[in-house]
């Protein structure tokens, strides 16, 4: 075979990979890897989609011109390279860049062990070289510094120094609830075809205790379908994507957003493509800055950072745990069971779909586990497992980082905790919850609200990190006694009945 390129299951794109691999279109390697699919309790509809992208991916590369070799083991990907190169000894392999710790470790030990014969090949995914600009990646380096940088390295949405439309950030005009007799447009579902039906029966064989449901699959499994998905997005969401990108709404998982990190995670899409798109959507009038500029900003700023955040705090971040809290995962977030509404409408997609939007992921099941003293390493398993989009460089930070403070203020300036208040503000939950978002303690009070103030009473330390966070400090301290009672009486009555889970 000579020489042969092994395409891990999220680099699926051949437009990125250097030239010569297009020119002389060598042997392409897949290894479906069980190992690797049992490694965490996988959303099952994130496992059917993986090995159902890869598939169809390789199908698409043999119908142009590659030959393909696609090879199942029963173990990791590493041992799944040796294999093939053990058994073909004049094959030599490159392999590109994992962006996953584990398996860059894994293929960098077949490197080693099969020495000239494996080589490695810059990961070209991104708009960023990691290696640039890691070192910048301390406290007090925050994401707005590299985010205009990247837009003047790129353009993107530049008068020639000056931003489009005289600002950087438009997050002022993007804190909108959603108007009640908003009509969300539907996001197209594909039909499961022969391919994928096969991988979702050898999911339910092989994992049937695996987090979420598999039924109702609907997602692309393939580049064209991927496109007319963007194409969909930047058509009839994009105008107002802006606006209610905080927002939150019953019945409404997906509002506004795109729906498109899966696709961009495994490289069905890439990034530049979504960011041109959106540029020129407001290039011809179709949408207005602040939404383009918020979805860029998302792009081009917080996936780029996240990913060099992981490749400067790797492999040590993965224990951080600022605030040591070490109680387990409370059992709701594997069944969804629970009285509070906003909890419920965030786990239910999650469980249904492997899907939740960002402010449901920040601000509230990240803010519940925080304020229930959760271990965050144990959140961050959680989120990598049960979302269809989580591959450790982009869900750890965003978990570990953002938003549960663990590793002290590096990436974020606070820890990201609220009462009921902000959930009402931006949500329409509270209304048909059977707890009671303006009663502060007490059995019919809303929980966020009391765990919040004995949240900010025990971690003064992390939330005297910002001037307004003190403020919060100072507030509580200046409640009645009998109010500060109450709040931790409130606070163990509830933490003292929340089950937690235990494998
Ligand atoms: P949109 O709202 O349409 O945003 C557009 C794109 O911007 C997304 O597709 C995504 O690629 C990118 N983006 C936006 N915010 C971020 C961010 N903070 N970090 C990285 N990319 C971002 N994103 C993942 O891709 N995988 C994860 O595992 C993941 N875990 C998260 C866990 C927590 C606790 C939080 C707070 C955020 C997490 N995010 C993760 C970021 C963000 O929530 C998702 O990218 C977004 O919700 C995906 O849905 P969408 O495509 O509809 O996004
Ligand atoms: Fe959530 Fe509290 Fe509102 Fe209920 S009242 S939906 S628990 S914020």
């Amino acid at each position: 075979f000579g020489q042969a390129v092994f395409v891990l299951h999220d680099q699926l794109n051949m437009s990125v990979w250097p030239d010569w691999v297009r020119r002389e279109k060598p042997l392409l390697i897949f290894v479906e890897a069980k190992a690797k699919g049992e490694s965490l309790p996988y959303h099952k509809k994130k496992l059917a989609y993986v090995l159902s992208s890869m598939r169809h991916f390789a199908v698409e590369c043999f119908e142009n011109g590659y030959p393909v070799y696609y090879h199942a083991t029963d173990q990791h990907f590493g041992e799944g390279a040796s294999e093939i190169l053990e058994d073909y000894e004049d094959l030599s392999l490159t392999y590109m860049t994992p962006s996953e710790w584990d398996s860059r470790k894994r293929l960098r030990e077949v490197k080693n062990k099969f020495e000239n014969r494996v080589m490695e090949t810059h990961n070209t995914f991104f708009f960023a070289d990691a290696d640039q600009w890691k070192e910048n990646i301390a406290p007090g380096y925050r994401m707005e510094y590299f985010y205009r940088d990247m837009r003047k390295k790129t353009g993107y949405l530049m008068n020639g120094d000056e931003p489009e439309g005289g600002e950087w950030n438009y997050d002022e005009d993007n804190r909108e609830s959603l108007p009640k007799e908003y009509s969300v447009p539907e996001v197209t579902s594909f039909e499961p075809d022969e391919i994928t039906q096969e991988v979702i029966n050898l999911v339910e064989d092989r994992h049937p205790h695996h987090f979420g449901k598999i039924d109702d699959f609907r997602f692309a499994v393939n580049r064209k379908q991927a496109l007319q998905l963007l194409d969909e997005f930047i058509e009839e969401r994009l105008a107002d994507f802006g606006p209610y990108e905080d927002a939150m709404a019953t019945d409404e998982p997906t509002l506004l957003h795109s729906i498109l990190s899966l696709y961009l995670n495994n490289g069905l899409l890439l990034p530049w493509e979504i960011c041109a798109q959106a540029i020129k959507a407001h290039e011809k009038g179709k949408a207005p800055i602040n939404s383009v500029e918020g979805l860029v900003r998302q792009i081009l700023g917080w996936r780029e950072f996240v990913r060099i955040y992981y490749e400067a705090m790797m492999p040590e971040v993965r224990d951080t745990n600022f605030m040591d809290f070490e109680k387990s995962l409370p059992e709701l977030f594997w069944t969804g069971d629970t009285n509070m509404h906003c909890m419920q409408q965030s786990l239910k997609p999650v469980i249904e779909q492997g899907y939740s939007h960002h402010i449901q992921r920040l601000m509230v099941l990240s803010n519940f586990s925080n304020l229930t003293k959760t271990d965050p390493r144990e959140l961050n398993k959680w989120f990598w497992f049960a979302y269809v989009d989580a591959y450790e460089w982009v869900v750890l930070p965003n978990v570990l980082g953002m938003s549960t403070f663990a590793d002290g203020g590096i990436l974020a300036s606070k820890p990201y905790v609220s009462s009921g208040n902000y959930i009402n503000k931006m949500s329409n939950y509270c209304t048909s919850c059977e707890y009671s978002v303006t009663k502060k303690t007490g059995e019919e009070a809303c929980p966020f609200n009391y765990l919040y103030w004995n949240f900010v009473d025990e971690q003064r330390e992390a939330f005297e990190v910002s001037g307004r966070n003190s403020f919060m400090v100072n507030m509580f301290d200046k409640k009645s006694d009998e109010d500060k009672k109450a709040i931790k009486e409130s606070t163990n009555q509830f933490l003292n009945q929340l089950e937690r889970y235990s494998d």
